[in-house]
């Protein structure tokens, strides 16, 4: 065992390096089975001396940097509540012990039953964007070929597929930052939309720091939230829009830089298409009138498109956007607008400037590329195209014909569950749908309808609490494997330490079961086999890795996409052209629409039985990741951030009889939500804010809307109407 390891951090899409080494004192090994129940309190009290020490590593995203998330990140290994052997619920509800035969055994019985009684579509797959490339590769594979069905998706449809679709349309390519991080450093302006990295991924906001001291960091947030503060100090600028208005404020920037004559007119000539188009499409939105669509004021909007066009000329300007923008029905139109205004000033491709998206997730650029979407086959094919399908039937040995076509994306997969031709037997490799994904309540009674749930996972979750059988899984430090970074570059994931007895890899798992079910098609348990696999599939596809091995990224070397065989990689993206036919980015028109986020069933006319609704909008905290299922098991992490608090502005609080502190109850016709008031100016009067990090009683998204982006498949987090009210949940 080394004990001893070079490798990323088991959280965001910043992948900070870290090194992990063994301390003076261990602590005993978990015991199987115990304590299982995912109690913030239970965190707080077990509290066990790490494994491993963690020390953050020099590494140009990072530079030594860690945040609180990274540092303690290590407890979770020996965690008293981590599950070590799989679990099969009895009739009686309780989890207890059974083998690994035993469980595979189970497993197989109820894959190949529902098979002969739904067809192979009602078998379906859940994945996730922490997921490491080789099993997101592999996950992909195993629906198609050992399950047979199409219907596999994932959690990353929550995170980044607005801006994916966004950046597929203007570019041909989508790569959430297509140049190095570290790019941003000697920025003049750098306009961030719905991102707020101070808290969510903080050792980014060194790169900021040159942008801000020069006056040249703008945020656009409903909330001053802690990246919107971190502009004030030096000049820059917060803009404050009204909820789900980011797409009108995006046209009124537009306007502004054409009709100031601040777009870059040699650059639209020379390298894209479609302005006249997008000219006439923001003809309408004139600063006054945005002002009054989004409450930002219309000498605001002029000042920051000059400065985003004197950035330009000067160090640099960037435009980057988070999931504040991109989670709604018309996300994949906002990250357009957001982009056609970088074409306009001559952005994307350009020296010292450009566009980029921020991922979230552990592996959310890697998590979309390797075919665990419901449209996607490995290397960012589309699985309708039939060369694509060729090129993966030949990889896999198997006719083209046995390659499903394209799958539900995961809101429609989990509303399928339980229904007649819907998804009855589902597994789910990291993610916790149950917290995670909109309309909770809803989704928890879809997993309840199920005639079978497999769950692999660390701990028992609230979606591996609603299981048939749980299976555990290696943790990050427990394994090897690849992540693909916000940047779009290739790192190393090292094992420091033996798993627990009980528990297997992913890989392991699925390469046992695609045996019991003969699985056309072979596969490894070998992290570095399914990689060199995963090299071959990627092969002239979008994003290619085929000139990428284990054996040059062990050595440090720098291994951005595309990057195929015999290159040298491609840090920075359309120096020379666009990855359409043409060379082109492309301009594409965008509109408003009329939200389909509806109220809440119970209003008539913006009124209700508590009065008129406010907008909710959900986030994150510094202390936590995602839904909290691991976080929330982190005792200072627990301890510093144990609950979810409604932020409110004090004039909203006071017309409801609501003080600091209080007990308040959010209800919509989805779901009713209760938690402490957290008064503060920093918020809008008409907009709450609700992390989504906690379950049951506090879990935002019982009141969030399963409706959809129609091209992304992005539900609406960022826009649910809500009743406020004192007291607790009735
Ligand atoms: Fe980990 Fe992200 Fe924190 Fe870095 S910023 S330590 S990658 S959670």
């Amino acid at each position: 065992m080394t004990k001893s390891a070079d490798t990323h951090c088991p959280y965001c899409a910043l992948q900070c390096a870290m090194t992990l080494k063994s301390p003076a004192a261990l602590t005993p090994a978990p015991q199987p089975g115990s304590d299982p129940v995912p109690a913030t309190a239970a965190a707080v009290r077990e509290a066990p001396v790490a494994l491993l020490d963690v020390t953050g590593r020099d590494f140009p995203t990072n530079r030594g940097g860690l945040c609180r998330k990274g540092w303690t990140s290590a407890s979770l290994l020996n965690h008293a509540g981590r599950v070590t052997e799989p679990l099969l619920k009895g009739a009686d509800g309780v989890h207890r012990p059974v083998s690994w035969d035993k469980a595979l055994e189970l497993i197989t019985a109820a894959v190949k039953d529902t098979r002969a009684r739904y067809g192979a579509d009602a078998v379906g797959v859940f994945g996730g964007g922490g997921l490491t490339n080789e099993k997101a590769y592999q996950l992909g594979k195993f629906a198609r070929l050992a399950l047979g069905t199409s219907r596999i998706d994932y959690n990353g449809r929550f995170c980044m597929s607005s801006a994916a679709a966004a950046g597929m349309r203007a570019f041909g390519l989508d790569r959430g930052l297509p140049f190095p991080l570290a790019d941003l450093d000697s920025a003049s302006t750098i306009l961030m939309l719905g991102s707020n990295v101070a808290e969510t991924m903080p050792p980014f906001v060194q790169h900021l720091q040159g942008a801000r001291d020069a006056g040249g960091l703008i945020v656009v947030d409903p909330r001053r939230s802690a990246t919107a503060a971190f502009t004030s100090d030096g000049g820059g600028l917060h803009l404050q829009p009204l909820p789900g208005t980011d797409l009108a404020l995006l046209l009124g920037l537009s306007h502004v830089v054409i009709h100031e004559g601040l777009a870059d007119a040699g650059y639209i000539e020379a390298r894209t298409a479609g302005y006249d188009a997008l000219v006439r499409s923001v003809a309408s939105y004139w600063p006054e009138r945005v002002q009054s669509l989004t409450g930002v004021p219309a000498g605001l909007l002029r000042d920051t498109a000059r400065r985003l066009a004197d950035g330009a000329r000067r160090g640099g300007s960037y435009i980057l956007t988070g999931r504040g923008v991109e989670q709604h029905v018309d996300g994949t139109d906002t990250a357009t607008a957001a982009i056609n205004l970088a074409l306009l000033l001559g952005l994307p491709g350009s020296a010292r400037s450009g566009y980029g998206t921020l991922t979230g997730q552990g592996n959310g650029q890697g998590g979309r590329e390797h075919g665990q979407k419901a449209d996607q086959l490995p290397g960012y094919r589309k699985i309708t195209d039939p060369a694509a399908r060729a090129h993966m039937a030949a990889i896999w040995g198997v006719p083209e014909s046995l390659i499903p076509g394209p799958g539900l994306p995961a809101v429609q997969l989990l509303k399928s569950l339980g229904q007649s031709d819907g998804v009855r037997c589902l597994f789910v490799h990291g993610a916790n749908v149950a917290v995670s994904a909109p309309d909770a309540n809803a989704v928890i009674a879809g997993l309840r309808s199920l005639e079978f749930l497999v769950v692999c996972d660390f701990f028992l979750s609230e979606t591996a609490a609603e299981a048939d059988l749980v299976l555990p899984v290696t943790q990050w430090a427990e394994e090897e494997g690849t992540l693909t970074n916000l940047e779009g570059r290739v790192l190393r994931r090292r094992r420091a330490i033996a798993p627990p007895p009980g528990v297997r890899s992913e890989l392991w798992i699925m390469t046992r079961l695609a045996e019991a079910l003969d699985a056309p098609s072979t596969f490894s348990e070998d992290p570095e086999t399914v990689f060199e696999e995963l090299r071959r599939a990627s092969e002239g596809g979008l994003a290619d890795y085929s000139g990428i091995d284990y054996a040059m990224l062990d050595r440090g070397e720098a291994a951005y996409w595309p990057y195929p065989a015999g290159s040298t990689g491609t840090p920075r993206l359309f120096r020379e052209s666009f990855a359409h036919a043409d060379g082109r980015a492309v301009f594409t028109p965008v509109t408003p629409r009329r939200r389909a986020s509806s109220p809440p069933a119970e209003v008539a006319d913006g009124a209700g039985p508590f009065g008129t609704p406010m907008t909710l909008i959900t986030g994150r905290l510094m202390e936590h990741y995602q839904s909290g299922a691991q976080t929330r098991r982190v005792a200072a992490l627990a301890a510093a951030q144990p609950e979810a608090r409604l932020q409110i502005h004090p004039a909203a609080a006071a017309a409801q009889g609501i003080a600091a502190g209080d007990f308040v109850s959010i209800s919509n016709g989805r779901g009713e939500v209760s938690c402490r008031a957290e008064l503060s100016t920093d918020i809008r009067p008409e907009t709450v804010f609700l992390p989504f990090h906690f379950p049951e009683l506090e879990s935002a998204n019982r009141l969030t809307e399963a409706a959809t982006d129609p091209i992304s498949g992005m539900p609406e987090f960022k826009f649910s109407q809500v009743w406020v009210r004192a007291g607790a949940a009735s």
